[in-house]
């Protein structure tokens, strides 16, 4: 597919999904910790899969929020071109929804409405034992301790961690914005990670509107753009 023929389909679209992965969040400065060169082969003896699963989060809290509150939230990060574009394509009517296996707010924050967050969220946190909501402000305030709900309780993000199950609302609203959609675009994920493939599989549109921009090339998709989002969007 070339960017011309991107462009047509483009024009010619009128309610497009975008389902993105961490590489639209990079593109803002925000760490992949799957990829190579991200969290992963950083400073921390536990690997983050583990320091990030439900299990350690009600183990060793103390260490979980050590390492969440050092790399999983960057207060700097603004929106960048891709949420931007998104953003504006739901003002216009062209755009159903964004899907995103993002926490990291920039959907909402570019302006968009209708986000779909399959992995939850790090702006909201709620109290494990009461269930009161904190924003990301308020536990910021007790960092690099364990935030701690006026009850008494350990406090919690509203972030899926490994070995909880996804968010049902997240889920099927992701389902059925994609039944609908008459171009997916799929950004910034290899695609191999779950649960990216198996939400592909709900398009019902013409195959040469699902379409897969990624920084490098991924096998079996033929309509493929490769590079920034940020510049193909
Ligand atoms: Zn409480």
């Amino acid at each position: 597919m070339t960017i011309e023929e991107y462009k047509e389909r483009l024009a010619e679209a009128k309610r497009i999904v975008f389902f993105g992965g961490a590489g639209v969040s990079t593109e803002s400065g925000i760490p992949d910790f799957r990829s190579v060169d991200g969290l992963y082969h950083q400073k921390y003896d536990v690997p983050p899969e583990l320091i990030l699963s439900a299990d350690y989060f009600y183990k060793r809290p103390d260490l979980f929020y050590k390492f969440y509150f050092d790399k999983m939230i960057c207060l700097s990060a603004k929106p960048n071109a891709a949420h931007l574009k998104l953003a504006q394509w739901e003002r216009e009517g062209k755009l159903l929804a964004v899907v995103t296996q993002n926490i990291d707010g920039l959907h909402q924050a570019a302006g968009s409405k209708n986000v779909f967050e399959l992995h939850g969220t790090t702006l909201s946190n709620h109290c494990i034992h009461c269930g009161k909501q904190y924003s990301l402000e308020e536990i910021l305030l007790q960092a690099p301790a364990v935030p701690t709900c006026t009850c008494g309780g350990t406090i919690k993000p509203d972030v899926v961690l490994y070995g909880e199950a996804l968010p049902n609302d997240a889920i099927y609203g992701a389902i059925d914005a994609i039944e609908k959609a008459d171009m997916l675009i799929v950004g910034g994920t290899s695609l191999t990670v779950y649960p990216a493939a198996s939400f592909i599989g709900n398009y019902r549109g013409k195959e040469e509107n699902l379409i897969v921009i990624n920084k490098t090339h991924i096998d079996n998709f033929p309509n493929q753009l490769n590079g920034k989002l940020g510049e193909l969007l």
